[in-house]
């Protein structure tokens, strides 16, 4: 038999019903799963049972129901998590009609109208960037994509014969340096790119935990001296557990000095950029070759929503560079993505983040990050008139704590944190701060959290000290 293609009004409904239903009483949904991990397992093998045809609306239900009960739920209020967000009306509507469409964005060609709603949208940070049109932009999967596209272009830029020779036709180890905090992708990013992973640079932070350029500096000369072959430099704009923003105007003046490819990953913090009251902080950002941002952190956007941006599209193009003679032919002229980037099929991406910022505004989006801003600095304030410590030094609404009783050894982080996550209420985390605390990590960045849901969280942190 041969399927319908168009969804009944009870698949609708069905739909309708359980995407109102979670999102309208989310905060008082648990934050956590509430199942075990067995009784997960063994619900989606009754529920996915491939043996003959399940009739949709109750696999909606049930997929809904499972979900519901066996996940953290990041579109949370209180979730105060790794820079994980919720969808707006726009985004989930979006996506639908993605899924409707299905455009195949391989092929400038094939997906016109989708490409151009994405460098339309993509525009508005290249402008924010005071970066020309002829530089790239492209959507990517998430952060991880951005940063290893930007670590190819460096090496194309670097070292034109990377491409056909690879690093054997090097006279010696390429290395590039990053902060000693940076995003663990780069590890992998190494170990993919061949140069394997010794060659990243672990450079040192200050007091600040912000990368010592000093140190940076005397690296690039030690490497160079040794015959090794420096590219690239990664400043961090804001490290994914203390929200730490390395020096980049400094580290910009010692690519420039040395010939080196400034990265930025700016995953979830340079979304500061949108707000005219905060930009400031990522200063010398606009000096970068490339650039990571995700529209799926700060920008509230659901997942899949990488973004990069580089200032000269050369070295990207020559980095992706293909010649496929069954693509077909782009007579626009426009990029063509399957040439310029690491994904071949890909879905359209960027529908739900023009239309989430279509429909929030510029001015939303300002809104909604600097009230994020006033909420860090709230759940500080309210944690130092508690007893607690912070940990990290950042304007950014990401908080490392910890507690005397916890220092002393009185009562056990873990246990605290256990205690936390026991309630349902809320999610948050443990990280380690340099040189050597741990304490619990909250990063205000869903869009609707209120003042209300940060006051909660420092209840919920006292009782969990017991
Ligand atoms: C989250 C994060 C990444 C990874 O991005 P994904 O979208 O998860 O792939 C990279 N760098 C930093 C600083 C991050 O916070």
């Amino acid at each position: 038999m041969i399927p319908s293609r168009v969804p009944t009004s009870a698949d609708f409904q069905a739909l309708e019903q359980e995407i109102v239903g979670f999102l309208e009483a989310i905060d008082q949904h648990p934050a956590v799963p509430t199942k075990t991990v067995e009784e997960i397992r063994s619900k989606v093998k009754s529920t996915f049972t491939f043996d003959k045809p399940r009739k949709l609306p109750d696999l909606i239900h049930e997929a809904a129901q499972l979900v519901r009960t066996g996940n953290v739920h990041t579109p949370h209020p209180r979730y105060f998590g790794l820079y994980n967000t919720a969808s707006m009306p726009a985004a989930i509507m979006a996506d639908a009609l993605v899924a409707t469409f299905d455009p195949q964005q391989a092929a400038y060609s094939h997906a016109i109208a989708c490409h151009e709603i994405e460098r339309h949208a993509l525009r508005v940070f290249s402008d924010l960037l005071g970066w020309a049109e002829s530089g790239f932009a492209s959507f990517t999967s998430g952060g991880a994509e951005s940063n290893l596209t930007g670590a190819i272009a460096g090496m194309t830029w670097k070292f034109p014969s990377y491409a056909n020779d690879g690093i054997r036709g090097l006279s010696g180890q390429p290395v590039f340096y990053v902060s000693a905090i940076a995003h663990d992708s780069f590890q992998k990013i190494a170990h993919h790119t061949g140069i394997g992973r010794d060659a990243v640079r672990k450079i040192a932070v200050d007091q600040g935990l912000k990368m010592d350029v000093a140190e940076l500096a005397r690296q690039i000369v030690e490497d160079k001296a040794n015959s090794s072959l420096p590219f690239m430099v990664v400043g961090t704009a804001g490290t994914t557990a203390s929200g730490i923003i390395d020096p980049l105007p400094e580290i910009a003046a010692l690519c420039q000095e040395h010939g080196l490819w400034f990265h930025v990953d700016g995953a979830w913090a340079a979304a500061a950029i949108l707000s005219p009251t905060h930009r400031h902080l990522l200063n010398g950002i606009e000096q970068a070759d490339s650039l990571t941002f995700d529209a799926h952190k700060w920008l509230n956007c659901p997942m899949g929503a990488g973004m990069f941006f580089a200032r000269l599209k050369d070295p990207v193009e020559r980095g992706f560079a293909v010649n496929a003679t069954y693509m077909p032919p782009n007579p626009a002229g426009a990029d063509e993505p399957y040439t310029t980037t690491i994904q071949w099929s890909r879905r359209f991406i960027g529908l739900k983040v023009a239309m989430t910022m279509a429909t929030l505004g510029l001015d939303g989006y300002a809104e909604m990050i600097d009230r994020h801003f006033h909420q860090g600095d709230l759940l500080r304030k309210l944690l130092q008139a508690a007893g607690w410590e912070i940990l990290n030094s950042t304007r950014l609404p990401v908080v490392n704590f910890t507690h005397p009783r916890i220092e002393s050894g009185e009562v056990a982080l873990d246990h605290v944190l256990k205690s936390l996550l026991d309630t349902q209420e809320c999610w948050l985390s443990i990280s380690p701060v340099p040189p050597n605390r741990r304490g619990l990590r909250a990063c205000v960045s869903v869009f609707d959290t209120k003042d209300s849901d940060v006051e909660r969280l420092v209840e919920l942190c006292n009782a969990a000290l017991g």
